[in-house]
């Protein structure tokens, strides 16, 4: 038997599609939605149409931007580039108001148990930036686990041979944890304390 009728039922199984949402929180938010005015309900599926069509990825760094170019791109010295898995690192790092260079967000690291290889992540488009050259130093940011190790050797072995000075965040970081959820002091101290690789 339906528990809910087909259209509660077919949103609750879109917000299910969401990262933590549970079935419970799935149905809260749907109950929500339909507590909610035409137009305030018109207001929240606007606005997630509207992400997916205004939002795109910096064509030079892969950070999300509205433009072409990212306002970070434009604005800052390119002499360093710090290297981050997703666009949420940068959110983390910035906060720090520490790092005053430029970013390269990987999307994804090297996981072979997952099938993800150096092709399959933003690695081309690292090697050409500092392949342009006026790049002093690369800094290392991926997750300190298993994966966010290896994909930090990695790059390191393969820019290395250009010249550039290249540093890992100092460990401080739990291991195995996420930049994301790291406090600010913590990360702002492995940030300064970076080491060369
Ligand atoms: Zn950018």
């Amino acid at each position: 038997m339906q528990v809910f009728i087909e259209p509660i039922g077919r949103l609750i199984n879109e917000f299910s599609k969401l990262p933590g949402v549970g079935k419970k929180s799935a149905q809260r938010y749907a109950y929500k939605i339909i507590g909610m005015t035409e137009s305030e309900a018109q207001e929240f599926a606007a606005a997630i149409l509207n992400v997916k069509k205004k939002v795109k990825y910096c064509k030079i760094c892969g950070n999300f931007t509205e433009e072409e170019v990212c306002d970070i791109c434009k604005e800052r010295d390119g002499k360093i580039i710090c290297v981050v898995k997703e666009p949420k690192d940068v959110i983390a790092l910035e906060k720090l108001r520490e790092f005053k260079g430029v970013y390269h967000v990987l999307h994804g690291v090297i996981n072979p148990m997952e099938g993800i290889g150096p092709n399959d992540i933003r690695l081309r488009e690292l090697l050409a930036r500092v392949g342009e050259g006026g790049v002093e130093e690369v800094i290392l940011a991926t997750n300190p686990d298993v994966e966010g190790d290896a994909t930090a050797l990695y790059i390191a072995k393969i820019l290395k041979p250009l010249g550039v000075k290249v540093t890992r965040l100092a460990h401080g970081i739990p291991i195995g944890s996420e930049i994301e959820y790291t406090d600010d002091v913590t990360l702002s101290r492995a940030f300064i304390e970076r080491k060369e690789v």
